[in-house]
């Protein structure tokens, strides 16, 4: 692809920075599944959120006391990363982690892309659809197990022990996120050389706080997202494009 000058620039030096970088950690928001088909379902702007009030549907109170909303609410976005894919974004940081570059990924999404495209050191700040838990006894299963049951005969999930719903493992509203994993986060953080962040807006807190911990370290800033951030004027390297666009261009540059 052939860019205009200036972006070809900054990719370079994006280039350049990830293959000067000993301990980068990457951090990623809705943006980077955006590409696959997934909705950012935080964002006012896309129909998941247009037709449900988030606390009425995406709280723990929601979870306890209106399971049908909150599942209702659910069960659209896991039907569409079931019928997704990881992008060439996702597939872009698998590959420079595995030619051991950019080791960490910081992620906010639940969709386990990442993992699916490749990546193994990979942090998810706000959990996974991947699993259940019961809230009663903390025994955890596959949601493979439950989905197909759930999103076609309409059956929730269900302890066979304890006889009550189980809990898909994503941070709800009203839900703190997990210390150990935050803490994980903190540590790898504190240790980055370079902090790129690939589809964020840096709205959702805590997790946005990250990249900001970083800068406050002295770590370089790479912020490569379409809309503006409130960390655009401390960036080093600012690149307002498509991740699934700018990741493979940097990654060939790297890789070549
Ligand atoms: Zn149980």
């Amino acid at each position: 692809m052939i860019f205009p000058l200036y972006i070809e620039k900054q990719l370079d030096r994006v280039a350049k920075l990830i293959q000067s970088s000993r301990s980068g950690v990457i951090f990623t928001g809705a943006g980077i599944s955006v590409p696959s088909g997934i909705p950012d379902f935080r964002s006012a702007s896309t129909g998941l959120w247009n037709q449900f009030d988030p606390m009425a549907v995406a709280s723990i109170s929601a979870f306890r006391n209106r399971p049908a909303d909150f599942f209702g609410w659910l069960e659209p976005l896991v039907s569409r990363i079931l019928q997704a894919q990881p992008n060439a974004a996702h597939i872009s940081l698998a590959k420079l982690e595995s030619a051991g570059f950019l080791k960490t990924i910081i992620t906010q999404n639940i969709d386990g892309f990442h993992q699916k495209a490749g990546s193994k050191d990979v942090i998810e700040l706000h959990g996974s659809l991947d699993e259940l838990f019961c809230p009663t006894c903390f025994s955890r299963f596959l949601m493979a197990d439950y989905v197909e049951s759930w999103l076609t005969k309409h059956i929730l999930p269900e302890c066979p022990t304890c006889k009550i719903l189980l809990k898909p493992n994503i941070v709800l509203y009203e839900e703190l996120l997990p210390p150990d994993i935050w803490e994980q986060a903190e540590i790898a953080c504190d240790h980055a050389d370079l902090m790129l962040v690939a589809g964020s807006s840096l709205e959702v807190m805590p997790a946005g706080s990250l990249p900001y911990r970083c800068v406050q370290n002295g770590t370089k800033l790479i912020i490569m997202n379409l809309s503006s951030t409130t960390l655009d004027l401390m960036a080093d390297v600012l690149l307002p494009m498509d991740v699934a666009v700018a990741l493979p261009e940097i990654c060939n540059r790297i890789l070549a």
